[in-house]
């Protein structure tokens, strides 16, 4: 399969330039040139497959001119060494809750699929280590970390802000060792993202490293968050519920919600999509007004969200062929407030006794305001609440339980590299590497 540029103006990419160059020259975001669609047959049957033959099928139509079905399989089977299980909250709602991975977040099926990919054609080419540079504000880089600890073949560096990501989250990519090294950068995350950027560009460095970047825009982060969207549907067919099935995403950058969409033009039969926004509501004013219109983010409770220019907007855009029309009449969008999230998570919780997190509550909400009789509702629970368990427990005054893989984090021992803001400074570290 070859990959084009949103932008129109880079040549087409193979799979493995796509995901190892991330973003094209023009920086435009890759796209595959063709979105195949799966037959019949498998949506009668997929509601008595399992999670991991669904994720298989659909890796099939998009990776497997380029990678061997035994390789693909197993590339697969380990990425999903967790489920993606559909719960009911309420009659007609359900929630996807995509936090039972490593670091307790969606990106997790992601960031660990893309890690498997990268190996498997370092493997084939024997080339040598290649190393992957990560700037993070908390999330992106636990995620990536844990993706991709273990695997061989390939260093991590994880750059964070000294002082400015929350204790749960440093953890996170502070206490594993092996192939992951944390980088505490004497700054903020701003600085940690111009080293990343310089690094990549530095000719000596280049030299001495073969670098990489785990952008969450990469085409291996992206296409594989399509998989749970046909699991949602297989477990909505098993209840009978999914003749009217309506998805709704909590979105920040835009990258779970454009995997779904796909996920359709290859034949899931999902009635309608909703883009579940807080503050940041560039998408929603979209639909509103047809105009795109990017502002600087704004803070909010559902922090991993504030985006104020969602970069997978050029791929919802392309895919519908540049045509509002045809954008609104599929998707809809709605935005809340803090108080509103809080509002929600205090109503859900008192009413059904489900405990949302405070991006899931702005999914939940759009569901209660939007779904229109007939419909079945699901959300994307895109991150456990124990991950922001101080505003959680404030919010509902309750005490929310530590699962134990997040608690077996909080017990390692940390260990960083502290650094200064000075470009010399990292590089005289790499080069040292
Ligand atoms: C990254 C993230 C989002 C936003 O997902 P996008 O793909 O950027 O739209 C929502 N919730 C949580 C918990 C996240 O970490």
């Amino acid at each position: 399969m070859r990959y084009y540029s949103t932008n129109k103006t880079a040549p087409t990419a193979s799979l493995k330039e796509a995901v190892v160059k991330g973003l094209a020259h023009d920086k435009g975001l890759y796209m595959p040139e063709q979105i195949k669609p799966l037959p019949q047959s498998f949506f009668d049957g997929i509601d008595k497959m399992s999670f991991q033959e669904i994720a298989y099928t659909v890796a099939e139509a998009f990776f497997g001119e380029d990678v061997p079905a035994d390789d693909l399989r197993t590339i697969v089977y380990d990425t999903l060494s967790f489920d993606c299980p559909v719960v009911k909250v309420e009659d007609n709602i359900y929630s996807l809750e995509l936090f039972h991975g490593p670091t307790l977040a969606f990106k997790d099926v992601g960031a660990r699929f893309m890690a498997r990919l990268l190996q498997y054609f370092i493997r084939k080419e024997r080339s040598g280590m290649v190393n992957v540079l990560v700037a993070t504000s908390g999330d992106t880089g636990s995620a990536v970390a844990n993706g991709f600890l273990g695997v061989e073949g390939i260093h991590v560096y994880v750059l964070y802000p000294k002082g400015k990501v929350s204790p749960i989250q440093e953890c996170q990519f502070t206490t594993l060792g092996q192939n992951i090294t944390a980088i505490e950068v004497d700054g903020v995350f701003d600085d940690c993202q111009a080293l990343v950027k310089k690094a990549f560009l530095d000719a000596d460095l280049n030299a001495h490293m073969q670098l990489t970047s785990a952008n969450s825009i990469n085409v291996a982060r992206f296409l594989p968050q399509a998989f749970y969207y046909f699991n949602a549907y297989a477990r909505m067919k098993a209840l009978g519920k999914a003749d009217n099935m309506v998805m709704c995403v909590p979105s920040g950058n835009f990258g779970n919600i454009t995997a779904g969409l796909f996920g359709v033009e290859m034949g899931l039969p999902i009635k309608r999509f909703i883009a579940a926004n807080n503050a940041n509501d560039i998408f929603y004013q979209y639909l509103r007004t047809g105009k795109y219109e990017p502002k600087p983010s704004l803070q909010t409770l559902a922090n991993a969200m504030d985006v104020g220019d969602p970069s997978n907007f050029a791929r919802v855009y392309d895919l519908y062929g540049g045509s509002h029309e045809r954008i609104t009449s599929y998707i809809s969008g709605a935005t809340y407030t803090d108080e509103d999230i809080r509002q929600t998570m205090r109503d859900c919780h008192a009413t059904t006794g489900y405990v949302l997190d405070p991006h899931g509550a702005c999914g939940y909400q759009a569901l209660k305001d939007l779904l229109r009789p007939g419909e079945d509702g699901v959300f994307c629970e895109t991150a456990h609440p124990a991950k922001f368990k101080e505003k959680v427990d404030e919010i509902l005054g309750t005490d929310i339980a530590i699962p134990p893989r997040l608690a077996a984090f909080m017990k390692g021992r940390k260990s960083s590299v502290e650094m200064s803001r000075e470009f010399d400074d990292f590089k005289a570290f790499l080069l040292k590497e």
